[in-house]
């Protein structure tokens, strides 16, 4: 059929809809916050790789990294100059990238490496049998090629959205984000303290809030409603101990936002 007709073609592009196999179904991807712990040093970053550490002896890990103060920076000198969107989407990478540099060293001696993205995307299986961590730059590849925004001009392709559709590729066990506040509230708990955690909401009811802020990219929502596998994401605080270890054990930490079965792979 694909080679009789259009590729744009509605009824084409209906007839792709197929369950797709997990590539990597005990793959547990957690990204680590680069404003929220990053940035923060020894005091926060320390006690998150002695936990990383610590659940490397019963999970394979991909750890994702986020960019940080130093991306917002950049992007603040960026935009100044005039300087388009896939610019500051390859300068914020190198931020990222610096996070995962720094946290796949600290985990070396558990032999956790750096991997770029070729390597993630071709050898994964291979790094993962071999060693049981690995750690990548959240940042998506896009590159130059990163989408123009609608409003704006910073990437909206950033870490959340990059270790979102990554874990969804491979269709990983379990997504977390690694922040500095215990989850998703009905406002920013650190600038109103009247805010409440949600504990689960759904994507819909997550739009349906009209949130100001959200501590994860906003892009995650609508991928979430078009990922092939990746139904979860549970965004915990990494600065309560255990935390991480409970969350990879499936217990319900911080907020688990959810989206609703798009097509089940009758085999996973
Ligand atoms: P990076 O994106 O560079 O990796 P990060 O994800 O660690 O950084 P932020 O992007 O700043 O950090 O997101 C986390 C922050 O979002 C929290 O520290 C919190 O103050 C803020 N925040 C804003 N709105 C909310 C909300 N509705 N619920 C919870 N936190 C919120
Ligand atoms: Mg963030």
């Amino acid at each position: 059929m694909l080679m009789r007709r259009s590729l744009v073609d509605r009824e084409t592009t209906r007839g792709t809809e197929r369950p797709v196999i997990r590539i990597l179904p005990w793959l547990n991807v957690i990204k680590i916050g680069g404003h929220s712990i990053v940035d923060r040093g020894r005091e926060a970053v320390m006690p998150v790789v002695e936990e990383l550490a610590e659940a490397l002896a019963d999970h394979r890990l991909l750890i994702a990294t986020g960019a940080g103060i130093r991306s917002r920076h950049i992007f603040s000198v960026g935009l100044d100059l005039g300087l388009p969107t896939g610019v500051l989407a390859a300068l914020s990478a190198a931020d990222a990238e610096q996070n995962g540099h720094i946290i796949a060293t600290l985990l070396a001696q558990h032999g956790v490496v750096f991997l770029p993205h070729m390597l993630v995307a071709h050898q994964l299986a291979f790094f993962l049998t071999t060693c049981p961590g690995v750690v990548m730059n959240g940042v998506p590849p896009y590159d130059l090629w990163e989408f123009p925004p609608e409003e704006g001009k910073i990437p909206e392709h950033r870490t959340d959205a990059g270790t979102f559709l990554l874990a969804d590729s491979y269709g990983a066990q379990r997504l977390i984000y690694v922040e500095d506040v215990d989850g998703i509230y009905t406002a920013d708990p650190k600038t109103n303290p009247d805010a409440t955690l949600i504990p689960r909401v759904s994507v819909d009811e997550l739009e349906a809030m009209n949130l100001e802020t959200l501590p994860l990219d906003r892009l995650v929502l609508p991928l979430m409603r078009t990922a092939k596998h990746q139904r979860e994401i549970q965004i915990i605080n990494g600065r309560t101990p255990g935390n991480i270890l409970r969350a990879l054990r499936g217990e319900h930490v911080g907020t688990i936002l959810y989206s609703g079965d798009r097509m089940v792979d009758p085999k996973a």
